[in-house]
């Protein structure tokens, strides 16, 4: 079938009403579930054989998020679905006010490759769950993830309900050129232009989960072996591959050094002193972003690590000292595992930093000041971040998920991912037995009255 045909199809399908029905709903999410249970080991061997991604990473940050999603909504589906009566104006007395829960139609999910199997059914469970029909890409790069998504979703929903379309950017390309109701994008900021564009051509709404360059500040009050144990982890996890990792750390320059052979002993403890035979380590996911990341290492100051080995697409973590602001290191999101370390000697020297580069999608911060720490959260504008840890913002369901500015728009995770899939209707049920003749003409001097019950009430 035919990339129109299938939009073609699933909205005939919105239009019988059936996604509405929240038992129907109910009953593929339960089907989703158990079938991803039947299939967790394929899930782990997929992402193993897309890019060495170890099992432990897999259930923590794919598998285990996505069936919390999935519980979560099983869960509080009925109640988030209902409409929500809200206080009445007494102009408009006598009425009764609800807000209703309403899908937006046929919606295109586009996924990215860094945590192929999450990014692609988080937001699918919550379109569905929503009452959408879903078209979701997953990314081309990860073709085993892609596959066992494709398998999955394939024995659970009919085509008309949910469906995957494998391809690359031709495939996103015709995708893009359909008139959706709705579009959630993760990925780059590059190509989220690409992708806005194409949604303002039918005004479409689109929720934008982008990336970017997210600080991590150290200040000399916290303990630095700790600092370097929580910084190693998230910048290691999945290989830097993450849209959250810390890209780059400001120090303060008086514990540069002790910082420095902090972070080198956590590297060596959690992935010993050939990290390249480490089975936790990812690689990077093909041999064009491993090139990229070289480049990015040109004419820099190399702490520790560097190795590449081209054969199997890997990059030891590596450590760059004090680069300069203007390098391609500093001015592209680097998404690997690469740490630059800056410093600073004042809190203008921070700002310098920060302010040179486009809204961050997390902000991170190790300190024990906690004017210093507020001062930070309130100053800049970004997506969301940690106090004294990094990454762990992304797991709380109650928390929304997105960025703002070049890291993108609109949020998602729990709730709020039901509520990003469903438009808000608003309805005020009116009774008839009474009617003041106020409002209507002839107004003659009726406004004076009108303007007192506007002070009184309105
Ligand atoms: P990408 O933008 O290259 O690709 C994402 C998706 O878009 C893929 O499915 C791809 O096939 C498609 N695509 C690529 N080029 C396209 C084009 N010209 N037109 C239409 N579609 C196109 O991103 P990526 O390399 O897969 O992922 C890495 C980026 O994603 C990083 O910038 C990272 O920060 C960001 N990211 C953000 C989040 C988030 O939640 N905010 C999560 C993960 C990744």
């Amino acid at each position: 079938m035919s990339i129109p045909e299938l939009v073609v199809q699933q909205k005939v399908f919105y239009k019988t009403q059936k996604t509405k029905a929240i038992h129907y709903r109910l009953t593929l999410l339960k089907a989703l579930k158990k079938a991803l249970i039947a299939n967790e080991e394929a899930i782990y061997d997929a992402l193993n054989a897309d890019f060495k991604k170890s099992k432990f990473e897999s259930f923590l940050s794919e598998y285990a998020l996505v069936l919390s999603e999935l519980n979560l909504t099983l869960k509080n589906l009925k109640k988030w679905s209902k409409p929500k009566q809200v206080k009445s104006s007494i102009l408009t007395f006598p009425s009764r006010d609800y807000i209703y829960k309403e899908p937006y139609g046929t919606v295109l999910i586009i996924a990215p490759w860094n945590y192929p199997f999450l990014l692609a059914l988080a937001p699918l469970i919550m379109a569905v769950a929503a009452g959408n029909t879903v078209v979701l890409k997953p990314s081309e790069l990860t073709p085993h993830t892609a596959a066992i998504l494709t398998k999955i979703i394939t024995s659970i929903f009919p085509k008309s309900v949910a469906v995957t379309v494998e391809g690359g950017v031709e495939t996103a390309t015709q995708l893009l050129a359909q008139r959706w109701d709705y579009i959630f994008f993760t990925g780059s900021t590059a190509v989220g232009k690409i992708v806005a564009k194409a949604a303002a051509e039918h005004l479409t709404p689109v929720t934008l989960e982008l990336g970017g360059k997210s600080p991590c500040i150290v200040d000399d009050t916290e303990n630095l072996n700790l600092v370097a144990r929580r910084l190693i982890w998230g910048k290691l996890f999945n290989a830097g591959q993450t849209c959250i990792a810390p890209d780059y750390v400001i120090a303060k320059s008086n514990i540069k050094q002790e910082l420095i052979d902090a972070l080198k002993n956590e590297i060596i403890k959690q992935y010993g002193d050939n990290p390249m035979e480490s089975p936790d380590l990812p690689r990077i996911v093909n041999s064009k972003n491993l090139k990229r990341l070289n480049r990015l290492l040109e004419n820099t100051n190399i702490a520790f690590g560097g190795q590449i080995d081209h054969t199997s697409n890997y990059l030891a973590p590596t450590l760059v000292d004090a680069p300069k602001l203007d390098q391609a290191i500093m001015q592209n999101e680097i998404f690997g595992p690469i740490l630059p370390i800056l410093t600073y000697e004042t809190e203008a020297d921070i700002d310098h930093i920060i302010s040179n580069l486009d809204r961050p999608l997390a902000l991170y911060v190790f300190s024990k000041q906690k004017a210093f720490v507020n001062k930070l959260i309130k100053s800049y504008n970004f997506g969301g971040g940690v106090v004294n840890d990094l990454l762990v913002h992304f797991s709380n369901q109650n928390l929304p998920f997105g960025g703002v500015g070049g890291s993108g728009m609109g949020k998602y995770h729990g709730k709020h991912g039901f509520d990003t899939f469903s438009h808000e209707k608003s309805i005020m049920k009116r009774g008839t037995r009474i009617d003041p003749p106020f409002r209507y003409p002839p107004y003659n001097n009726k406004l004076g009255l009108i303007k007192k019950m506007f002070k009184y009430f309105g």
